[in-house]
């Protein structure tokens, strides 16, 4: 096809996707395959004018503490990995976790995101008093999990305790694929039954997967698309894949900027109200991915509100950005980034929008 007959299919690919929010799995694989600077930015054009009426400019912030990298779970993507041996392990106690959420709340955060390896140290108890004890404290902020898969009961306990949100990546929707990312013990099927379990006791429900994830194909990234479309999340996690040095995949490819940033174009077009995070992932593989994120469609920031020291041990993935910062300067920081492209942080529990 010449560049220009290849432009005007896609262009049109893209206007069909805004209106009719899904298209088969072969169109969502042309746009994949074939998208150029030139559609990509047809593509934001339209993505942002669909999140500013919306949400207009603004940009919500998610203070995320890292309170655990203990893991039970061997996932040969993450440098927190069961066998990962060069991780030096932590774990945050309650008044810690209560400390990073004063911290946050003083400096305008106003949902928490606790997210943590699989670590059995934290009972369904230890987590219902955690988040009971935030929400006690901060009644007029959300929270957020992010600490794996649980059972149906364990899932309800946390929501009864007052957990508002719930993030679990399902990492990809190909099953063969999943099992080429994880080991054998981990499963497609239980991961999709723990995030319809979540939809169903009523959590805002995150899904999301890896960009160019070793052995990811433009189909089975049309097949991230097609099941997004079908479970309908009120958010989605995207992020390029990043080699971390301890893992079997440390040689492999990191997942490029471009690609990332069409999928969030997409995503938004897709699903025009969903929480979508310009991740620390994409600002790790460029000075300034998440300003690009947010042009690109998305319309939330995941700051750390880890304590300092803890911070450089939660390495999922290699050069991960802000490690050495206070929280302070990371808003400060995200603040003026957001400026600089035309939107604003809000302190705003910022809740999705029906
Ligand atoms: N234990 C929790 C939290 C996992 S960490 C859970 O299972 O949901 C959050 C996300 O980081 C993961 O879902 C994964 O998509 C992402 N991640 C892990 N390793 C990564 C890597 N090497 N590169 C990019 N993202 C990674």
């Amino acid at each position: 096809m010449s560049s220009a007959s290849n432009v005007s299919k896609i262009t049109e690919l893209i206007d069909k996707l805004e209106s009719k929010r899904i298209l088969p799995k072969s169109e969502l694989t042309e746009i994949i395959s074939g998208h150029t600077p030139e559609t990509d930015e047809y593509l934001f054009t339209k993505a942002r004018a669909v999140r500013e009426r919306i949400y207009g400019k603004d940009v919500y912030m998610r203070g995320l503490i890292e309170f655990t990298n203990y893991c039970k779970n061997d996932c040969l993507y993450c440098g927190i990995r069961r066998s990962a041996k060069g991780a030096e392990r932590y774990r945050l106690a309650e008044e810690q976790i209560i400390k990073c959420c004063e911290t946050g709340y003083k400096l305008g955060f106003r949902t928490f995101v606790l997210q943590g390896g699989e670590d059995g140290f934290y009972t369904d108890d230890k987590i219902v008093s955690i988040v009971s004890g935030i929400k006690e404290k901060f009644p007029d902020c959300a929270v957020t999990l992010s600490i794996g898969e649980k059972s149906r009961e364990s899932y309800e306990k946390y929501r009864k305790a007052g957990a508002d949100r719930y993030l679990l990546r399902h990492e990809t929707a190909n099953s063969e694929h999943y099992s080429r990312l994880h080991p054998k013990e981990l499963t497609l099927a239980n991961r999709m039954k723990c995030l319809a379990d979540l939809k169903e006791l009523g959590f805002q429900t995150g899904c999301g997967f890896m960009v160019q994830s070793p052995y990811q194909t433009a189909e089975n990234l049309a097949e991230d698309l097609l099941f997004i479309h079908n479970f309908q999340p009120h958010m989605v996690g995207i992020g390029p894949f990043i080699p971390h040095h301890d893992t079997p995949f440390s040689n492999e490819k990191k997942g490029s900027l471009e690609m990332t940033l069409l999928l969030l174009g997409m995503i938004r077009l897709m699903l025009p109200s969903v929480l979508l995070p310009a991740t620390t992932a994409l600002g790790t593989i460029h000075p300034n991915g998440r300003e690009k994120g947010i042009l690109a469609g998305a319309n939330v920031v995941m700051p750390n509100l880890s304590p300092k020291d803890v911070r450089k041990k939660y390495l999922l993935y290699d050069n991960k950005i802000c490690t050495g910062d206070e929280a302070a300067e990371c808003i400060a920081c995200l603040g003026k980034r957001m400026e600089s492209i035309g939107y604003r942080l809000v302190t705003d529990k910022g809740d999705y929008k029906e």
